[in-house]
């Protein structure tokens, strides 16, 4: 951590151009999961929140939303923080090029033009099916792929002031105030996307800085979330998915790039057995139309029903926390341990993926 004076220095002013709107807000009545009382768990005066911050639209789809689903149900009040509008994604779904399909007979810059307009929509449609109550747009733009030439727009996440950056979601957290906040890994070597990278940046910064007065002071009441939490697809999933899929049909999504792809199950703290939230994530995967074909056995290989049956848990890193954190032969089953008793999932212990004392002697 650096020093008073030298973040005196560093202290970005208030960015004059953007700041962080929202993009959808239902304003559903959000009340506390009965479950808080019940437990008998000391009801704190503020209301449970969690934040996630994403990339792109369609990454809150694919990383986290059956998790985010069950809380949204519990009375945890769900924000969701999308960096980018997406610009830079191309159309993976062929079939909207076909006669009568939005995509159809239009140039590849009437089709960006198309897809920029739709994108938000696709967004707001995922959003609600998952449950967030709240959608904050950062308002940078997609940097596209790695070493791709819109890198280099200066409005693109991936050039942003990294200090400005986490002024916009610090300004946000102090707003919400998610005593859980959820990001990237901070090894992104699978999917090296510089928005993915720059988002895990300004999330750590971010839960450092929300809860210091010295940064962003116009940036309103500080607040410190309790813990921060890294997403994560195990490696353990991964292979139950790809033996299922062989056995049952006889090919597999899953290629040898895949299979190679480094494995983070030794550093699983928290598993969530949300076997019957898999439609949260199956939902939002569709309403980004452009973004996902229905018919990816990727995506879609297995079913709701069959997933549940296979592997029914979401996994996470706790990465920080003010409140503790699971011994190393145990894991969390509530992104909450230690703040309050929320989930009611299914109550077996699924225990550790990985021994961790076994992963560092191997
Ligand atoms: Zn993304």
């Amino acid at each position: 951590m650096a020093t008073g004076v030298r973040r005196v220095e560093h202290r970005p002013t208030r960015a004059s151009n953007v700041t962080p709107h929202t993009l959808l807000d239902p304003g559903a009545d959000v009340v506390l999961g009965s479950s808080v009382d019940d437990m008998g768990v000391e009801a704190t005066s503020e209301e449970l929140c969690v934040l996630t911050v994403h990339a792109h639209p369609d990454d809150e789809a694919s990383k986290g939303a059956p998790t985010l689903a069950a809380y949204h149900e519990t009375g945890v009040r769900t924000v969701l923080v999308c960096c980018t509008g997406g610009e830079e994604g191309d159309l993976q779904n062929p079939r909207l090029r076909e006669p009568g399909q939005p995509f159809h007979g239009l140039t590849p810059e009437q089709e960006r033009d198309v897809m920029a307009r739709v994108r938000p929509g696709e967004l707001a449609e995922s959003a609600r099916i998952i449950g967030f109550d709240e959608v904050v747009m950062l308002g940078y733009r997609d940097s596209g792929m790695l070493d791709s030439p819109a890198n280099d727009d200066p409005t693109s996440f991936h050039r942003a002031d990294l200090d400005e950056a986490v002024g916009r979601l610090v300004t946000v957290i102090r707003r919400t105030r998610p005593q859980v906040l959820i990001t990237y890994n901070d090894d992104q070597r699978g999917y090296p996307h510089p928005d993915h990278v720059k988002v895990h940046e300004i999330s750590v910064l971010a839960f450092e800085r929300a809860g210091d007065p010295t940064w962003y002071p116009w940036a309103g009441p500080v607040f410190q979330p309790s813990k921060l939490y890294y997403t994560v697809w195990s490696k353990a999933r991964m292979l139950l998915v790809h033996e299922t899929m062989l056995a049952r049909t006889g090919s597999s999504p899953f290629d040898e790039k895949w299979l190679a792809r480094p494995s983070h199950d030794e550093r699983i703290t928290t598993r969530l057995h949300v076997g019957k939230y898999l439609w949260a994530r199956t939902g939002a995967l569709r309403a980004h139309a452009t973004q996902v074909d229905p018919t990816e056995p990727w995506w879609f290989g297995l079913s709701d029903d069959e997933l549940a049956e296979v592997y029914p848990y979401e996994d996470w890193i706790l990465a920080r926390s003010t409140v503790g954190g699971p011994a190393d032969d145990d894991v969390e089953t509530d992104l909450f341990a230690g703040i309050a008793d929320v989930l009611e999932l299914p109550v077996e212990s699924p225990g550790r993926l990985v021994d961790p004392s076994q992963a560092a002697a191997s």
